[in-house]
């Protein structure tokens, strides 16, 4: 059947009507009392037994995790396609669409989680098995899973996927499609979710649900990252005789002041996000010489620094980068025979999605069905796989199970409570706002 016919315009049966508002709200509830918890919790055990550390060098990798989460989506009746980004690194996207579904007409909504996992360290500072997926009667009464990935994010793909399974068996007539994507190298360069762009996965998705650890709250930020390399060269010379070289390390301090003063006026000029708090140029690296033995009574040839930016909501990237490549030539300008070079390899802009966006109001909708209370807000610290979505053109919203500061730390949990709230929330935002009428309806392109 053509996708793009409207209801009614032909022969064939038309797909059911959309539900009104107070039909959609009663499906919402229905599709969060449908999540399964012991299938929740179930789903998120098993995927934390399987460690999906990325290393080059031992050949570990995101595959077998990958592996499970297709599986478990063929198993609830779904096509899946699985795509190697790199050997050894899948990305696995699954849809789903309800019988009312048009193409072109109905809205897509998109789940998004990430397979790897960062390493666990020295499993000798951990008290529980990194791996052991162990539940654990918390003080409060309730109980934790344990483990690397419990909160970031194999928690959170977990929720999403019994979301799914409840979705379908609630909402089989939805007049809108779900697409699941669970995507490689969240916590190295993000090729996971390059990828499924690339691929043109993200064309015809109109609000993706990012499912990282942020307490359950709704973030409609993300702060931005740049990072630059930068490399001073000088001219080597004896300690007693500095005149007869140049000193890399006089220009790398004074860049680095002037990156200060930068700084300083950025977060004067910006102040204090609500979300996000100050911007912020550090220096996290510093080195001189840059290779061999450093001796007290050699100038070196050579220093380096890194930075690490974080961006705001006002801050520009080229900006800042034009203004750094200045302040570097002025500095540099001041010390013949020296030169600054900055490399400026990676950008994840920020992310900002409007509040009135139909994503945030059918989060915010289900938030109070299903949790009982007004949604809290809050704002991603860091960048996520959703910052190249909204890259894309896609709102996200960031929001799931497990504490914002317990990613990447040793004794990783996340409250079973948490892992099915974030299901039944994501279950009844799906219906909401699959259910609901999507007002500048018409393809965006790409897989219809
Ligand atoms: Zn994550």
């Amino acid at each position: 059947m053509n996708p793009f016919r409207r209801p009614g315009s032909g022969h064939e049966d038309p797909p059911p009507e959309r539900p009104n508002e107070t039909d959609a709200d009663a499906l919402a509830r229905a599709a969060a009392d449908a999540v399964d918890p012991d299938q929740v919790v179930r789903l998120a055990r098993e995927l934390v037994r399987i460690r999906s550390v990325w290393d080059e060098a031992t050949g570990a990798d995101e595959a077998d995790a990958a592996g499970f989460v297709a599986r478990t989506l063929r198993d609830l009746g779904l096509p899946v396609h699985v795509e190697e980004v790199a050997p050894g690194r899948p990305n696995v996207i699954a849809d789903w669409h309800g019988r009312g579904f048009v193409a072109g007409r109905d809205r897509t909504l998109m789940l998004e989680g990430h397979t790897d996992v960062v390493t666990e360290g020295d499993p000798a500072n951990w008290t529980r098995d990194p791996y052991g997926a162990e539940l654990v009667a918390d003080p409060d009464g309730g109980t934790r899973l344990y483990g690397r990935g419990s909160a970031d994010m194999k928690g959170g793909v977990a929720a999403a996927i019994a979301a799914l399974a409840a979705v379908q068996r609630a909402a089989p007539d939805l007049t809108g499609r779900v697409r699941v994507g669970v995507v490689v190298d969240e916590e190295g360069m993000m090729a996971g979710i390059k990828h499924f762009i690339a691929q043109g996965w993200a064309d015809d998705v109109d609000g993706a649900i990012v499912c990282e650890p942020e307490e359950l709250e709704l973030c409609l930020h993300q702060k931005g990252a740049m990072r630059v390399h930068v490399h001073v060269h000088g001219v080597m010379a004896h300690g007693a005789m500095p005149y007869a070289g140049v000193n890399p390390i006089v220009a790398l301090t004074r860049f680095l002041a002037a990156v200060d003063a930068f700084q300083t006026e950025e977060q004067e000029r910006l102040g204090v996000h609500p979300y996000l708090g100050l911007p912020w140029l550090t220096p996290t690296i510093v080195r001189a010489p840059v290779r061999g033995e450093a001796q007290v009574n050699v100038m070196p040839d050579g220093a380096y620094a890194a930075l690490d930016v974080r961006t705001v909501p006002g801050q520009d990237h080229e900006a800042i980068h034009a203004r750094l490549v200045h302040e570097a030539d002025r500095v540099a300008a001041d010390l013949p025979r020296s030169r600054i070079e900055l490399d400026w390899f990676e950008s994840r802009p920020w992310t900002e999605t409007a509040p009135d966006d139909p994503l945030v109001r059918a989060l915010e909708s289900a938030y109070e069905a299903v949790l009982g209370r007004s949604a809290p807000y809050g704002g991603v610290p860091g960048a996520t796989d959703g910052t190249f979505l909204h890259a894309a053109g896609v709102p996200i919203v960031t929001v799931g199970p497990g504490d914002r500061t317990i990613p990447h730390q040793v004794d990783e949990f996340v409250d079973v409570e948490s892992l099915v709230a974030a299901a039944r929330l994501y279950a009844a935002a799906t219906v909401r706002y699959l259910a609901a009428p999507a007002p500048d309806a018409g393809p965006r392109g790409g897989r219809g």
